[in-house]
């Protein structure tokens, strides 16, 4: 498979003010990340909250500037495709489907507003295409003339998803899509998702906290730690033989990758580590029941293989010593 998109050492960081009298801070949300987005895959990104996967996503598309580093959509540095360029090739599917349509508008209109904004066809053949477009995620007609409020939050996830699909974009975000749904709907909005993967031909960015949703659809998952990706691997190889230890500590359940759910972490002690303040070394190392005495004080450098990819002393250059 070739590289779609690809992230040459992408780093974005935020100033953050802490308490009233610490002054700013900088946060590095996302730091020194390089990724390939092969055509027709897709690739799950994970970790828990707080580690970068949705700074990650907004950079993907488009939306946030990196600090430093770089996008290339088929070589081309996105920034040279400005926002209406890429929204003509890569469209997000966000969480919340409560939040992100608009109440006052109808979901015939919600849908077609892309091609408005980008003076896509006339108003019949945007009328046509939406309804068409309805049609493909599950939507009846009858639909196009409601509002929002309506519907259920798997119709509203519908929507979101024909709302991006209509401007036939090469690649999908999906940052959490049905994180925000019943779980009766979920598989019914994760198998929509695959369905059109496989009908239009589509590339997948999937960010997720589910591992059990992630085994089953992606091809290859990044795994993420305060901002890096610290493995990356086929689907099959990480499930079945995770390198990293923090991988197999999320693996093994030791970890919630939903922190903010208040499940304490009682598998490692500590827990997820303060992104303002991260730890020397290996950001890992404070929770890592794999240590070594290098870890406190020294980063892993990536090493790429055959395999993926893993951030480790246990798997670096040279041996390791145990
Ligand atoms: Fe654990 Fe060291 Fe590997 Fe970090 S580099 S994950 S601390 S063994
Ligand atoms: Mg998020």
């Amino acid at each position: 498979m070739t590289a779609l998109i690809e992230a040459h050492d992408l780093t974005r960081s935020f100033e953050v003010s802490r308490g009233m009298f610490k002054g700013k801070r900088t946060l590095h949300a996302v730091n020194g990340i390089s990724l390939d987005i092969r055509q027709g895959e897709v690739l799950a990104i994970v970790g828990e909250s707080g580690c970068g996967k949705s700074t990650l996503a907004r950079m993907l598309l488009g939306l946030l500037p990196p600090s430093a580093g770089a996008i290339t959509l088929e070589g081309q540095d996105i920034r040279s495709l400005g926002r209406k360029g890429m929204a003509r090739r890569v469209q997000p599917v966000f969480q919340d489907p409560y939040s992100s349509l608009n109440p006052r508008r109808t979901i015939a209109s919600i849908v077609a507003l892309p091609l408005e904004v980008h003076g896509i066809g006339t108003a019949a053949e945007r009328r046509k295409m939406t309804i068409e477009m309805l049609d493909k995620v599950g939507l009846p007609q009858r639909f196009a003339d409601r509002y929002p409020r309506e519907l259920s939050g798997g119709q509203r996830q519908r929507v979101a998803i024909a709302r991006a699909l209509v401007m036939k974009p090469e690649v999908v975000v999906c940052d959490e899509p049905t994180s925000a749904l019943d779980v009766s709907v979920q598989s019914q909005i994760l198998n929509l998702l695959m369905d059109l993967r496989r009908e239009l031909n589509l590339t997948y960015v999937f960010i997720s906290h589910n591992l059990a949703v992630v085994e089953h659809i992606a091809t290859r998952v990044a795994v993420m730690y305060l901002g890096r990706v610290v493995e990356l691997a086929e689907t099959a190889a990480l499930f079945k033989a995770p390198r990293h230890p923090y991988t197999k500590a999320l693996l093994a359940s030791v970890l919630t990758p939903e922190p903010g759910l208040g499940i304490p972490d009682t598998g490692l002690g500590i827990a997820f580590p303060d992104p303002l303040n991260p730890p020397s070394g290996c950001p890992f190392h404070p929770r890592c029941p794999e240590r070594l005495p290098q870890c406190a004080s020294v980063v892993p450098q990536i090493l790429r293989d055959e395999t993926g990819a893993v951030a480790c002393h246990l798997h670096g250059q040279g041996p390791a010593p145990h």
